[in-house]
């Protein structure tokens, strides 16, 4: 894995959390906040930290986060304020910009002003409850569009003793096996030969509708 470098902005409870995780993967983070006492507190975990109010374009600009790979405005509540690092980001030729949205509103127009992904955390935490909630074997999801997602289910009953072969899973449900987690291992691409066991969880991809009826 290439060690990234990745600049956070805004180190609250988001901001702080992600910037631990990121450098315990190996990654190079540099935490800004304009809080002197949230900096100081993380400081000992990540490779850089800077105090900055990132409310004007100099000071955004200064710092030149555009030199590194990501940049995650995780800003919280302060709309401006993200807009406007935003902004100054792309303006700057920043090569991947990751926003923090904490409304609707808030991740439209950050998309208009060209931030590469937006992490609405409330409403994607939601959709995956949902999922997980809405069939009994669904044990995980993770949403790849509007439609569609990646769930891992435990094996519903009448799939047990069968082979992907035999299932047809493509033709009656419109879903892609694409691993079988057995024991410790993980079977990518599956053998649709292979006989499925009542312990084996299957990561599946699909149409949300089509994955729910399967998991339930
Ligand atoms: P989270 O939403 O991550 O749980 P939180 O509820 O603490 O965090 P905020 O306090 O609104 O959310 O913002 C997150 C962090 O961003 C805070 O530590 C805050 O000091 C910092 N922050 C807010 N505005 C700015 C800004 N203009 N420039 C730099 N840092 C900022």
């Amino acid at each position: 894995m290439k060690r990234k470098s990745i600049g956070i902005i805004g180190l609250g409870r988001f901001g702080s959390t992600l910037a631990k995780k990121v450098t315990a993967l190996g990654h190079e983070v540099y935490g800004v906040d304009r809080d002197e006492k949230v900096v100081q507190k993380l400081a000992p975990y990540i490779a850089q930290s800077v105090v900055a109010d990132f409310t004007d374009e100099d000071t955004i600009a200064e710092l030149h986060l555009e030199t590194l790979d990501m940049v995650v405005i995780a800003i919280g509540e302060e709309m401006n304020a993200k807009l406007l690092t935003a902004m100054v980001l792309k303006d700057l030729k920043s090569p991947y910009i990751v926003a923090k949205a904490s409304s609707l509103m808030e991740s439209k127009l950050l998309k208009k002003v060209g931030v590469d992904f937006i992490v609405y955390p409330e409403i994607d935490m939601a959709e995956r409850v949902a999922q997980m909630l809405s069939g009994d074997h669904i044990v995980d999801y993770f949403q790849l569009s509007k439609d569609i997602g990646i769930v891992e289910i435990k094996t519903p009953n009448f799939m047990v003793d069968k082979s992907l072969k035999e299932l047809e899973l493509r033709k009656s449900y419109n879903v892609n096996v694409v691993a079988i987690k057995r024991n410790n291992e993980v079977m990518a691409p599956p053998d649709p030969n292979d006989k499925l066991r009542a312990t084996d969880m299957l990561i599946l991809i699909g149409q949300n509708d089509e994955i729910t009826k399967l998991g339930s």
